[in-house]
């Protein structure tokens, strides 16, 4: 397939996705446009308990070894304000962190892989997950057996920040993990103009609010990476009376797993000493999300190698504080995530987010070079 040809039909591909956006767990149209565009070109799909997503092979010469390729397809629950022609069609949903460019860039990596079918040393399986913005895509694909006997995996994220050609590559750590908890202060609700009758939460909450601020400035390293943000409180619901209890919620992002173990041993010590020094009460809930997407060094390397041989230039991107579900397969088999330059306009998650879809034939062809690559090397 030329270059402009397979350009302008990712283009065609990527416009639909991006103007029928859908939300974790309900990525259904999504799935059959996906699976009626693979079966056109003759890739076959495999058979699946996913509700959502889907997973199709290309084998060559003999099935193993294994290399699978991973593109999210979901959206997210935002208004799209961008005046584009191919703008989401549907309200309060949109593609806002370019993950119908992942898609449309794996569909692409297949059509180009069918046509050396013959040629490959090995599988490769293409993976288009569903669930990643809400977390638990990754581990349905892997509950469903599609990693099984997979010996790497490799993915991409567009990154608005670095310009077209430019690939962002990264040895270790590239985003963060991303955990959530949630703080219960209870206290003895009372008049508000009688605080001494009671115990108020309100002011218990926001003791701790600043001092969990202390944990990153504190109690860990300098050079250990991680923020905690409380980014929901809420409480009471009228002017003149003080409220048993404080809700707060938030999330904590970190690099290496033993910032992330430590964390919240020390949140429970703040919440609970800050607490009993008022008479109150605080209960915390961790909900651990995905862990730090780490590159492993051999699966980096052909990365380099790949992007190199394309003409790409390399760039040793800023790691991110967002997280990316990807790490969970990482957890289980070697793996290589990388930022493709898409000189966007505005940052993931921002209602005006758009991308240069002349970035879309370079991510196909990363992903399907790296796959060959990978089939090689990988035995
Ligand atoms: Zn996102
Ligand atoms: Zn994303």
């Amino acid at each position: 397939m030329g270059q402009s040809n397979l350009e302008e039909r990712l283009i065609a591909i990527r416009r639909h996705f991006h103007q029928y956006p859908e939300l974790s767990g309900e990525e259904f149209e999504t799935t059959k446009t996906i699976r009626s565009l693979l079966e056109q070109a003759g890739i076959p799909i495999l058979e699946t308990s996913l509700q959502t997503g889907l997973v199709a092979q290309i084998s060559g010469k003999k099935q193993d070894p294994i290399i699978a390729l991973r593109a999210d397809i979901v959206a997210l629950p935002i208004q799209e304000e961008t005046d584009l022609p191919y703008a989401s069609k549907i309200p309060g949903k949109m593609h806002a962190c370019g993950h119908d460019f992942h898609t449309a860039a794996l569909i692409g990596a297949a059509y180009l892989l069918k046509e050396e079918e013959e040629e490959l040393n090995g599988s490769v399986r293409f993976i288009f997950q569903p669930s990643e913005e809400i977390g638990g895509g990754a581990e349905k694909v892997i509950a469903a057996g599609h990693l099984e006997k997979v010996k790497a995996i490799f993915g991409l994220h567009n990154k608005p920040d670095l310009p077209v050609g430019t690939v962002g590559i990264k040895r270790g750590p590239l985003m963060a993990s991303v955990d959530r908890f949630i703080i219960e202060v209870e206290g003895v609700g009372t008049h508000a103009a009688v605080p001494h009758a009671g115990i108020d939460s309100i002011v218990v909450a926001s003791h701790i609010v600043i001092a969990l601020q202390t944990i990153v400035s504190r109690q860990l390293s300098s050079f250990d990476n991680a923020v905690i943000s409380v980014a929901h409180i809420s409480a009471g619901n009228t002017w003149n009376v003080i409220p048993r209890t404080v809700f707060l919620e938030g999330t904590v992002r970190a690099f290496s797993a033993e910032t992330r173990e430590k964390i919240p041993k020390f949140i429970q010590q703040i919440i609970t000493g800050v607490a009993n020094a008022h008479g109150a009460q605080a209960t915390l809930r961790w909900m651990p999300g995905p862990p730090p997407v780490l590159n492993e060094e051999k699966a980096t390397e052909l990365s380099v190698q790949t992007a190199e041989q394309l003409g790409l230039n390399v760039v040793e991107p800023t790691p991110s504080m967002a997280g990316e579900d990807f790490a969970v397969y990482q957890k289980k088999i070697s793996g290589s995530f990388v930022f493709i330059g898409t000189s966007g306009t505005h940052e993931w998650h921002h209602p005006a987010f758009t991308l240069d879809e002349r970035a879309l034939p370079i991510a196909a062809r990363y992903l399907a070079e790296v796959a060959k690559k990978a089939l090689k090397h990988f035995k």
